[in-house]
């Protein structure tokens, strides 16, 4: 029998009214860019049906069904999805058809689940696991197992049509992106960054992404590397949108007229005041950035609050109670850890001092500021900033 369908479950926990149709229609054109990116041509459409959304193959998906699989895999939002076969709405031919895909796969016990949206079906969930386990225990001389069966043979009635499957594919969970509105993320180059992406792209916002790179005292290698990031972030539907920003004068001008233990701090402050800038621009309704409480010196709370001061946006740091472990650990497992650890100049390790403050004062801070022409210094790095869209290919 030939895999037709593939039939794909979100979790539903507080979907109610609009929302439900809103996230339905979000999540389904979401798998439909992330299967024409990942396996183009590799299916027919997709369509929502009953609480569900039906990925419709066609004769060549089977040659690709690994790359649609691994799509699935990275689309948020969906809970589980099954690859079935059609069946028809009716008693014996569920029968002969179940008994036909499960018949040649091996197994020692058995049972059948089936889930009903169709009330119109004249038996019930019950009545139809019933039938068609006895039929099938005769016809395999197989045991049915309520418990933790060898096989489950699923059966779902939905829209008039009848499906069957056997596994459940685990998908990732989490918001379909876009639904949570749009976040700028800071993105560094280092192992982090790329980590809070994919956290606020799990919780369903849409992304875009603002780099600081310190040309001409570093090379382009930070800059190559961001692009490789956002590149291989695609796989979440992450848009590719960058923001490179030229920091390099603004750290000069920091570095001659201000204190060296605040300059991280510093330069934070300048990197919101200007991402918040390009990320109202581009109708964020926040900023994200990699840091993890205490993980180093700009990263205390009595820092955090003194850079964060400075924006009127909201500031995301999803990564704020993992140690770096874990936050490697999610890192390899992405596909971002290659990449981050390939050597580059930061920009801020160049410049940075020896003592760093640890607990910045805010009037401290302000004073320090006092010497710097923020706005003109805000303004030349908007002025030349440069917008890079990347393909799913720069990631290579
Ligand atoms: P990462 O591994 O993400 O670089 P990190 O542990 O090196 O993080 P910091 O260098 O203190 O930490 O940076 C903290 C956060 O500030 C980063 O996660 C990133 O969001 C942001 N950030 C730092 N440098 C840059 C930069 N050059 N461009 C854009 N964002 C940056
Ligand atoms: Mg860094």
């Amino acid at each position: 029998m030939r895999l037709k369908y593939i039939i794909c479950h979100y979790n539903e926990i507080g979907l109610k009214g609009d929302n439900r149709h809103y996230f339905e229609k979000l999540l389904a054109e979401n798998i439909r860019q992330a299967l024409t990116r990942e396996s183009p041509g590799g299916f027919e459409s997709v369509k929502i049906v009953s609480g569900r959304i039906l990925v419709i193959l066609n004769r060549k998906s089977e040659k690709q069904i690994r790359k649609i699989e691994s799509a699935l895999k990275n689309t948020f939002g969906l809970a589980y999805f099954s690859l079935a076969v059609e069946s028809l709405p009716a008693i014996e031919q569920l029968k002969t058809d179940a008994w036909e895909f499960i018949g040649n796969k091996k197994f020692s016990t058995f049972r059948v689940t089936t889930q009903r949206s169709d009330k119109n079906f004249p038996l019930n969930s019950m009545e139809i696991n019933a039938e068609i386990g006895a039929y099938l225990a005769q016809k395999t001389g197989k045991k049915v197992k309520l418990n933790n069966p060898g096989l489950n043979c699923f059966v779902e009635l939905a829209n008039g049509q009848a499906f069957i499957y056997t596994k459940k594919i685990k998908g990732p969970g989490g918001l379909p992106v876009g639904a949570s509105g749009r976040t700028a993320v800071l993105l560094s180059g280092g192992i982090d960054s790329p980590v809070a992406a994919y956290r606020v792209l799990k919780r369903g916002c849409s992304v875009i992404f603002i780099h600081f790179h310190s040309k001409p005292f570093t090379s382009n290698e930070s800059v190559e590397k961001v692009k490789a990031l956002a590149g291989e972030l695609k796989k979440f539907n992450a848009g590719g949108k960058i923001f490179m920003v030229p920091f390099a004068d603004a750290q000069k001008e920091v570095v001659y007229r201000t204190p060296e233990k605040l300059r991280v701090v510093l330069y934070r402050r300048l990197m919101l005041r200007i991402a918040e800038k390009i990320a109202r621009r581009e109708r964020c309704l926040a900023l994200a950035t990699g840091d993890s409480l205490g993980q180093v010196a700009s990263q205390t709370l009595e820092n955090m609050a003194a850079v964060e001061a400075v924006s009127g946006l909201p500031v995301l740091r999803p990564l704020v109670g993992f140690d770096k472990e874990e936050i490697i650990e999610v890192a390899k497992r992405i596909g971002t850890y290659d990449i981050s650890i390939r050597p580059h100049d930061d920009c801020c390790v160049r410049f940075i001092p020896k003592h760093p403050e640890t607990k910045a004062d805010l009037k401290q801070v302000e004073t320090a500021e006092e010497k710097l022409d923020l706005s003109s210094m805000i303004e030349n790095a908007l002025e030349n900033t440069e917008t890079v869209r990347v393909s799913p290919f720069d990631s290579a």
